[in-house]
């Protein structure tokens, strides 16, 4: 998952890190990006049996799924993921302008990437 400045902040202050601790032990950093390491074995360091163990502080990308730009503007993809997502199509609707709103803020986080 990638990170912002502001995701590794807040997350290191969650788990009461300094910035610099959450950085070596969790994050992996080019020059172009920052993202969460993979540990061996699966897909998260905070994946948990009861699900994300930093819910209030999990980074942006994680917190606007599946109203990433690449779901919300392509159907097949959408209903592609809707295949193992267990989330998508549970819950109250989600109207197409908040959908594209969520899809918006992925690409100002994150405008290397888009
Ligand atoms: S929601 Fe939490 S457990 Fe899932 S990828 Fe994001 S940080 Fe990791």
């Amino acid at each position: 998952m990638w990170l912002t400045e502001t995701d590794l902040l807040a997350a290191a202050a969650y788990l009461k890190m300094t910035p610099s601790e959450f950085e070596e032990k969790y994050v992996y950093r080019t020059t172009q990006r920052i993202r969460l390491r993979k540990p061996p074995g699966s897909q998260c360091h905070f994946l948990s049996s009861q699900g994300c163990s930093i819910h209030p502080a999990k980074p942006t990308q994680c917190r606007l799924f599946p109203f990433w730009p690449e779901l919300v503007e392509d159907r097949n993809e959408w209903q592609r993921t809707a295949t193992w997502c267990p989330g998508i199509g549970q819950g109250p609707l989600i109207q197409i302008g908040t959908a594209v709103e969520l899809a918006h803020q992925m690409r100002t986080a994150y405008p290397e990437q888009y």
